[in-house]
């Protein structure tokens, strides 16, 4: 038996990503006597929280076969809802009355989560409890260092899960899988041979009614403190001796303990806000027209920065980490460009474009573009493109997470360093912007972003 306690049973994340994800993780490996409990400020009664789990679970419900349904129907039947400030006394006890290992999942506005594990005093869990925490975890390097001095007092780090769902595991396995089970690659992996790597998260969404979050954090901190920089890990890393969670994480850590933004270096942050504009045919206002935008916060809704890995792999090569909003189309790859060949024999013509290895997330694609002697004169080079689709999972991302977190396997969540790490990296672009020494540019929603960004041109 196990139980999955959410804190914050009635906000947006719990009713439109967490219950939607955890109806597909049943439908697809069934309930596995798992209870589900709900709490919250509210004074709901067990009723009206099975209400909301029942709108959350009907698409998973129509599409379920029969075993698939009565394991929804089962868990929704026997989950019930607890009145409870959790910034006060009273969740230990909860935790202590349900059946474990207990899931105590924060889907707490990131002040309030703080607060509750304040409250909750040394030891006053069981050990077996595990915690987890939504982004952003803390607000900066040293904020987040202490919630985790909080969290180590209360469970073991490997009980805490902080939670990332930008790359599901099938993608951070085809990642791993493409670069380690392949001859050809590792041995060009590296300076010698790669000139750049770009990350790119763009979204063709705006704001769609998030000021209260968004414009408090901007693309840096919502995308690439919290996301990018763990893809570019990825990317860099040497190869673990296993697959396990510590040798893993602790490959990710390395690189990023490695990884600096040098703001003497030209452009190595950029930053702009969209203005209005149509994305096919919604018109979009200015951004700052966005309802509860305060325009004197200057939140940037399209974030570039380049990372340098300090180690003897990739001195020398940029990692270019890009995210905005209310770009003209969705856009989430990352860009291997390879260094052009030391001499190409005199008598070719044509493009002479680089390499490029091209690895998309969600759905997850890989593309290989070569220069090739196409159609037509023997001597002109013509580009190639060598394709393929890779393994997904049928999980939605908040059903990976919560299969990691029922499963006590922390793969995929941020470890305590790591999570301090992430907030060291883009604290110096975060004071730069802050103190204005970087221009915040304008592009119109529904275009590539800033005409004289290189990123804006990148879908070659
Ligand atoms: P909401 O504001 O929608 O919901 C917060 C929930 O916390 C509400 O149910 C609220 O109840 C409850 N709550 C607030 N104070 C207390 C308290 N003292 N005791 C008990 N419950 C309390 O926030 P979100 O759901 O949007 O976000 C939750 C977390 O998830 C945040 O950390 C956010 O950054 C993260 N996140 C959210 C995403 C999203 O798309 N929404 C995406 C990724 C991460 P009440 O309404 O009664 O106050």
């Amino acid at each position: 038996m196990r139980t999955l306690l959410i804190l914050g049973a009635s906000g947006d994340l719990t009713g439109r990503l967490l219950l939607p994800g955890l109806a597909r993780l049943i439908r697809m490996r069934r309930g596995d006597g798992l209870t589900l409990v709900g709490a919250g400020s509210d004074d709901w009664t067990d009723a009206h929280w099975r209400e909301r789990i029942d709108g959350a679970f009907a698409s998973a419900m129509e599409k379920a076969d029969d075993a698939g349904r009565a394991a929804l129907q089962d868990v929704r039947d026997r989950s019930s809802y607890h009145f409870l400030d959790v910034t006060k006394d009273g969740l230990a006890d909860l935790v202590h009355t349900l059946e474990g290992p207990v899931a105590v999942y924060f889907a707490l506005p990131p002040a309030v989560s703080q607060l509750a594990c304040s409250a909750l005093g040394p030891n006053s869990l069981p050990k077996s409890t595990r915690l987890v925490m939504e982004k952003p975890f803390g607000t900066d390097q040293a904020s987040a260092h202490r919630l985790n001095e909080k969290l180590a007092r209360l469970v073991p780090e490997q009980n805490i899960h902080r939670v990332d769902h930008f790359l599901g595991k099938a993608t951070v396995f085809n990642i791993l899988g493409l670069r380690f089970a392949n001859r050809i690659l590792e041995p060009v992996w590296n300076n010698l041979h790669i000139e750049k790597v770009e990350v790119i998260f763009d979204e063709d969404l705006a704001l769609e009614n998030r000021a209260r979050y968004y414009d408090g954090a901007g693309a840096l901190r919502d995308m690439i403190q919290s996301h990018l920089v763990h893809v570019m890990a990825l990317l860099a890393l040497n190869a673990p001796s296993t697959l396990h969670e510590r040798d893993l994480r602790d490959h990710i850590g390395s690189i990023l303990r490695a990884s600096t933004v040098d703001l003497d270096s030209p452009a190595s942050s950029r930053r702009a806000r969209y203005t209005a504009g149509t994305i096919g045919d919604r018109p979009i206002p200015d951004y700052t027209a966005e309802p509860g935008v305060d325009p004197s916060k200057n939140t940037e809704t399209l974030a570039e920065v380049t990372v340098s890995i300090n180690n003897e792999r990739w001195s020398g090569v940029p990692f270019i980490l890009r995210s905005g909003k209310a770009l003209g189309a969705k856009r989430k790859e990352a860009v291997i460009t390879f260094r052009p060949v030391s001499h190409l024999p005199l008598g070719f013509t044509g493009q002479d474009a680089p390499t490029k290895l091209r690895i998309g997330f969600g759905p997850d694609t890989l593309q290989l573009e070569l220069d090739v002697n196409g159609p037509g004169d023997i001597f002109s080079l013509d580009r190639a493109t060598l394709s393929a689709d890779l393994n997904e999972t049928d999980l939605l991302p908040y059903g990976e997470v919560l299969d990691g977190v029922l499963a006590g396997d922390p793969t995929l969540s941020v470890r305590g360093d790591t999570a301090e790490d992430c907030w060291r990296i883009v604290e110096p672009v975060l004071k730069a912007w802050a103190e204005d020494r970087v221009p915040l540019e304008e592009y119109p929603a529904g275009s590539a972003g800033p005409e004289d960004w290189p990123s804006s041109h990148g879908r070659v």
